[in-house]
């Protein structure tokens, strides 16, 4: 851990050195790191400037969204075909070649955790209890500050009687998933075996911004020392798994066109 985090955008030659002639292979979140976050998730939508960035990346090389978004809701809002789609946290894994499901066992868990939550927090102004095929992820941003601890309560105690369930957080959310030992990390290693990118030819690349993401700069850390390279998208410096940084979603977009650049010149 360090909270000196070189700029993989300021230091993009650095950058590329360290991918030392091998292969990139994208694996990217979405909210706060392609797209900034906004009020409500429907809101928060990726620059059109981005989206070609990214189609333009994904002609040069393999290109992954790992999100903690429904995975139709993720596709919807990236909207470009051929990727690779990893949605709720990863259990829920789909590309041109490839469908998995982690999890599948414990959706009546969450329908029923589904009801009570919203038995409880319907009553609370500005909560969004957001159901996802294999998480509920409960927003609090527009809750009054007064009303976030109640919010909390009810959270915690639906899923202190659901020991099938466990709760992680995010920026202003609750969610609650499978209590399983699958995150972001496990889906990117899953997914470099599936689309067969383990070799040594190729260095995954993960790009992310929050808690969850650490999941992934951990998972690809313990590949090997520079066999995968973690870059968090953060406004201010914090203790990070990830090697190198972006300061904010423009320029993670401005970091893969240059990226885009320096690959298609060969
Ligand atoms: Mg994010």
């Amino acid at each position: 851990m360090t909270f000196s985090t070189p700029s993989a955008f300021a230091d993009f030659d650095a950058f590329t050195a360290a991918l030392a002639g091998r292969n990139p292979a994208l694996f990217l979140d979405y909210d706060g790191t392609l797209a900034a976050i906004a009020p409500r998730p429907e809101l928060a939508v990726m620059p059109e400037q981005a989206r070609a960035v990214v189609r333009r990346l994904s002609a040069l090389c393999p290109v992954a969204f790992v999100s903690g978004r429904d995975l139709d809701d993720l596709a919807g809002m990236v909207a470009v075909d051929g990727l690779v789609y990893a949605g709720s946290h990863g259990f829920d894994l789909r590309g041109p070649d490839l469908r998995r499901q982690v999890g599948v066992e414990y959706l009546p868990d969450l329908d029923d955790a589904e009801r009570h939550l919203r038995g409880h927090l319907d009553g609370i102004a500005g909560t969004l209890v957001e159901r996802k095929r294999f998480a509920i992820a409960i927003h609090t941003r527009q809750v009054a500050p007064p009303d976030k601890p109640a919010v909390a309560d009810a959270v915690r105690e639906a899923v202190e009687t659901r020991p099938r369930l466990r709760m992680t957080g995010g920026k202003e959310l609750f969610e609650l998933r499978p209590n399983l030992p699958w995150d972001k990390g496990r889906a990117v290693l899953a997914l470099l075996e599936a689309l067969g990118l383990d070799g040594t030819g190729t260095v995954p690349i993960y790009l992310g911004d929050d808690e969850t993401d650490e999941d992934a700069f951990r998972a690809l850390a313990g590949l090997g020392p520079a066999a995968g390279i973690g870059i968090r998208v953060m406004e201010t410096p914090a203790p990070t798994a990830a090697g190198w940084s972006l300061h904010d979603p423009d320029q993670a977009a401005a970091f893969l066109g240059r990226l885009a650049d320096w690959l298609a010149a060969g």
